[in-house]
């Protein structure tokens, strides 16, 4: 084979220009996939998003591994939940020498009380005010450094509503734009675009779920992931485990349970895609009601999976709940 010196020096150029274009990029760190794919949506190209905790993955359990504090040293951005949902992540920074940008994506929105008390979880006596009012995302300023560690007094899975997925958006936004002021303007418009979606299933949703009788909306799934998107919708969910995926269901918790899907004959249970389902598989069978599929809960599914964006978590998650109540 003959090659041209043009086609030797183009390819030489290639060879050059490639790590000199890949270095120009952000490096953005995100703590699980759900945050991951908003970073990669607002950032577009300008950004190279690393991922902790994967599709599938539990961010409440998950163990740092020695290359993500190497990938978190070499960052830019971190873009984390906050509300005491990694409890790993204070001692990663440390570890991990970071000092860029540390966005916390939940900022703004006012927590849920955790409501596990009536489980008889001990380490949560006292906590009887549970706040079941959803406040209006951006109006509370106050930090959540009180919850960091493993207290878990408030409800972390904000990003189960779409509402409050604008306000991760805009956070995400302005923590891209202090590191790399030159593209504020596409994170900018970029955020835009993704917070009219999220408004768009916002509309959508409360109008499907609104055509179900209130008798019909209750749901059983493994943990007690959706406070946020049960307010948004006037759904009531029943969880055996709290708020975490470290504690586990106690027998008086699942017999609870069962008791309570007997009596209000509910009729849509729902493994999740980051817990095991043995306790759901138990609950259905003493039950006789049938597992309605998975929800996406604290993760996204790999990109050849039914969830693999945030907005199509949403899609996927209310066409299972919906088939659900309604074919119940
Ligand atoms: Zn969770």
């Amino acid at each position: 084979m003959k090659s041209s010196p043009w086609l030797i020096a183009a390819a030489l150029a290639l060879v050059v220009a490639l790590p000199a274009e890949a270095a120009e990029k952000l490096k953005v760190v995100a703590t699980f996939s759900i945050l991951g794919d908003i970073a990669s949506e607002v950032g577009g190209d300008h950004v190279e998003v690393r991922t902790l905790v994967g599709p599938d993955g539990d961010a409440h359990t998950f163990e740092p591994s020695p290359s993500d504090a190497k990938a978190l040293g070499a960052a830019a951005v971190l873009v984390e939940n906050g509300m005491g949902l990694e409890g790993w992540i204070g001692r990663l920074v440390t570890v991990s020498g970071f000092k860029g940008e540390r966005v916390e994506a939940s900022k703004g929105i006012k927590p849920l009380a955790w409501k596990g008390e009536e489980a008889g979880h001990d380490a949560h006596e006292g906590h009887d005010h549970a706040e079941k009012d959803h406040a209006e995302a951006g109006h509370d300023g106050h930090d959540h450094d009180a919850h960091e560690g493993h207290s878990h007094d408030v409800d972390p899975h904000a990003w189960q509503d779409p509402k409050n997925g604008i306000v991760y958006v805009n956070n995400v936004v302005a923590g891209l734009s202090a590191a790399d002021p030159a593209n504020a303007g596409d994170y900018k418009a970029r955020g835009e675009t993704l917070s009219a979606e999220l408004a768009a299933i916002d509309a959508r949703l409360k109008a499907e779920f609104a055509k179900v009788p209130e008798a019909k909306r209750k749901i059983v799934t493994s943990h007690d992931a959706f406070g946020y998107f049960a307010n948004a919708y006037g759904i009531q969910f029943v969880a055996p485990e709290g708020v975490s995926t470290e504690s586990e269901a106690s027998a008086a918790d699942v017999a609870r349970i069962i008791r309570q899907i007997k009596a209000e004959n509910i009729t849509a249970l729902f493994a999740e895609n980051i817990t095991d389902p043995r306790l759901l598989n138990q609950i259905a069978r003493e039950t006789n009601v049938k597992i309605g599929g998975a929800l996406y809960s604290d993760a996204l599914s790999p990109p050849d999976g039914p969830a693999p964006t945030y907005l199509r978590m949403f899609e996927n998650n209310a066409a299972a709940l919906l088939a659900a109540m309604n074919g119940g």
